[in-house]
């Protein structure tokens, strides 16, 4: 019934719109149930259209590359916007400036700065996700973050209206920024140094390497499931859990990995209430034994 009143609702629309269609293969973890609209523009022109059709519903989340999200097992009643096409597009501004959209793939901007001699990017190479998703969860690694080397976004708000928010505008976090929640990145603009090639590659490298030494690859998990307790403890939160529970626990195919205690990984068929119940599992746990409270870094999609 519902499915037909958005089949008539949308039909104008360009860019391509599924209904009831299942977010398991959206997601590195695999989990999920249906969502009722699944909407890819491929133009800003496509998402201006379909913001416009789809004022009376609330509920709408932007998905990047899915590495840091665990989805419901029941419906999710609304919209899940995924960029595509000119969303891809990533140009040099001048000899330090880089302009990307929110769907290139942050691995494909550490490539393209290396390629072009700038400094800065090299730690994008080890993160899975991707611009989008990078701002909105400030992400980072080996001491480096997205807000280092951000200059501004690009984002449309729900009632269609275009923002340039320059990055110092921005309150960035530990794995978060103060941006409203119902914004869609566009579009970001970076700067880099200057550097040598052979360089940047060589750190790239390395970085890639300390990485696979250190966490698992080719599994289904969402990446870092707790954030580091930096005001609690001084120790890395994989290391508490590591010292509050015993790695062989397991609900359904919800596991941790054997190579890093903070990654949670689906071994198969493992469902949102299995990883719920680890996530919830874990955090009790290390409640008990440390006085700890982890907060969690993945973002759970209600
Ligand atoms: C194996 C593995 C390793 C990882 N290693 C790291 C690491 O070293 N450091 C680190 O920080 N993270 C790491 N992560 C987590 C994850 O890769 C990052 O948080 C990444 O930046 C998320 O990007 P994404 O495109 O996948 O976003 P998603 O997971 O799809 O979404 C994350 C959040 O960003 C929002 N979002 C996405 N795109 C947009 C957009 N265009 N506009 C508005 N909001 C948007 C979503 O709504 C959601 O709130 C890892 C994950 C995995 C699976």
């Amino acid at each position: 019934m519902k499915k037909e009143y958005f089949e008539k609702k949308f039909k104008s629309l360009t860019g391509r719109i599924y209904f009831d269609h299942s977010i398991k293969k959206l997601n590195w973890f695999n989990i999920g149930g249906n969502t009722e609209i699944y909407y890819k523009p491929d133009t800003l022109q496509d998402l201006i259209e379909f913001l416009k059709l789809s004022k009376d519903i609330n509920n709408f989340f932007v998905l990047g590359a899915g590495s840091n999200v665990l989805f419901k097992d029941d419906l999710f009643e609304g919209i899940i916007i995924k960029l595509n096409k000119n969303f891809s597009r990533i140009s040099l501004l001048n000899q330090d400036t880089i302009v990307a959209g929110s769907a290139v793939l942050d691995k494909t901007l550490s490539e393209f700065a290396k390629e072009n001699s700038l400094s800065g990017f090299e730690f994008l190479s080890c993160i899975p996700g991707t611009i989008g998703g990078g701002i909105r969860m400030n992400s980072g690694c080996f001491g480096r973050e997205f807000k280092d080397i951000l200059v501004s976004v690009q984002a449309i708000k729900k009632s269609g209206e275009i923002l340039t928010i320059p990055s110092e505008d921005i309150d960035f976090g530990y794995r978060n920024c103060n941006l409203p929640k119902d914004l869609i990145f566009l579009s970001a603009t970076f700067k880099g140094k200057k550097g040598n090639k052979e360089k940047i590659e060589k750190e790239i490298i390395d970085l890639k390497t300390k990485k696979d030494q250190a966490q698992p690859t080719r599994v289904k998990t969402g990446g870092s499931t707790f954030k580091n307790p930096t005001e609690q403890s001084t120790k890395k939160v994989w290391e508490i859990i590591k010292d509050s529970v015993s790695k062989d626990i397991q609900f359904g195919d919800a596991t941790i990995s054997e190579k890093h205690s903070n990654f949670f990984v689906n071994k198969g068929n493992a469902s949102y209430k299995d990883m719920k119940r680890l996530i919830d599992y874990v955090k009790k746990n290390v409640k008990k034994k440390s006085g700890i409270n982890l907060d969690l870094e993945i973002v759970l999609v209600e």
